[in-house]
């Protein structure tokens, strides 16, 4: 059964952005998503494995002959870089966290991308567009800090008839025990996210934001080598980050290394919805 959704603080998430984006660089990789391996032997590294799951949003979005793409919660930058790289398409990154904005920004200059990818600070549910201003949306993984049905309404005013978003979000793929699921439940809320839905859940969820479902796909086994990763990433630098840091860093460091990342109920999802003709 699905779970019901909860609606976490804006504000809170833009925080944890704040010392998270340097803990996340150094414990596992510049881009702020999950890994996506070919096979359980695939022992490739965090930066192979998440510019590949990159690569999987950029093959779903028909960008090749170029548009207007908002990246929803851009991180600093990385896959808005990737997909200039790959296509023609101009890129509006946005973010609630200002650091973020500045260092992607940053990172766009120099790479001389400036004039086709861009970084502004706003709130998903102000966006500071008109109606039908984009060809395609990105929300990788970032719906899960957000409402998401308010979300999704709001991209699709902004997008135009016949419009994709592109999502990559946590997904419940099994029944976990009472008490599991408290703790899983407990991990949600420390990382400000919404409480997980299963694929049917979703697919419900989806239905309520008029946008139609294009394509559903649970990528679980691919991106399970993620959390192991990110917890190992965390143990072999805590005592570095704490001395560089301070003590304050610890309970950030604990939420990185929290076992319950490794659950098999915690699974990922990537779907394709379009605002209609
Ligand atoms: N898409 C990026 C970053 C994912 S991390 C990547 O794949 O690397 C989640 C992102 O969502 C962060 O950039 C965070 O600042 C952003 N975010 C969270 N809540 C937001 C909100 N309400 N409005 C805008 N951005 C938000």
């Amino acid at each position: 059964m699905p779970a019901a959704q909860e609606s976490p603080e804006s504000d809170g998430t833009a925080e944890l952005y704040d010392l998270s984006n340097i803990i996340l660089c150094e414990v596992w990789d510049e881009n702020f998503h999950h890994g996506y391996w070919l096979s359980d032997d695939d022992e490739s590294s965090n930066r192979v494995a998440t510019d590949r799951l990159t690569d999987l949003l950029i093959a779903k979005s028909g960008l090749d002959a170029g548009g207007r793409v908002l990246d929803v919660g851009c991180g600093i930058g990385l896959s808005a870089f990737r997909l200039a790289d790959a296509t023609p398409a101009h890129v509006v990154g946005i973010s609630n966290n200002q650091a973020q904005i500045d260092e992607a920004n940053r990172r766009a200059a120099a790479k001389g991308l400036a004039d086709r990818v861009g970084f502004e600070f706003a709130d998903v549910l102000a966006l500071p567009y008109p109606d039908d201003s984009f060809d395609v949306a990105w929300v990788f993984e970032s719906l899960m800090h957000m409402d998401r049905v308010r979300t999704l309404k709001e991209l699709g005013r902004v997008l135009r008839p016949g419009g994709r978003v592109v999502i990559t979000d946590q997904l419940q793929t099994a029944r976990a025990s009472d008490a599991d699921q408290a703790v899983i439940d407990d991990l949600m809320r420390t990382m400000q996210a919404s409480t997980l839905l299963f694929a049917d859940g979703y697919q419900a969820m989806l239905a309520t934001t008029g946008l139609e479902l294009v394509e559903f796909l649970d990528i679980s086994r691919n991106t399970k080598k993620t959390p192991r990763r990110v917890i190992d990433g965390t143990n072999a630098k805590f005592d570095e980050l704490v001395e560089r840091f301070g003590e304050s860093v610890i309970p950030m460091l604990e939420m990185f290394r929290d076992p319950t990342g490794l659950m098999p109920e915690i699974g990922y999802l990537l779907a394709v919805v379009r605002k209609s003709d």
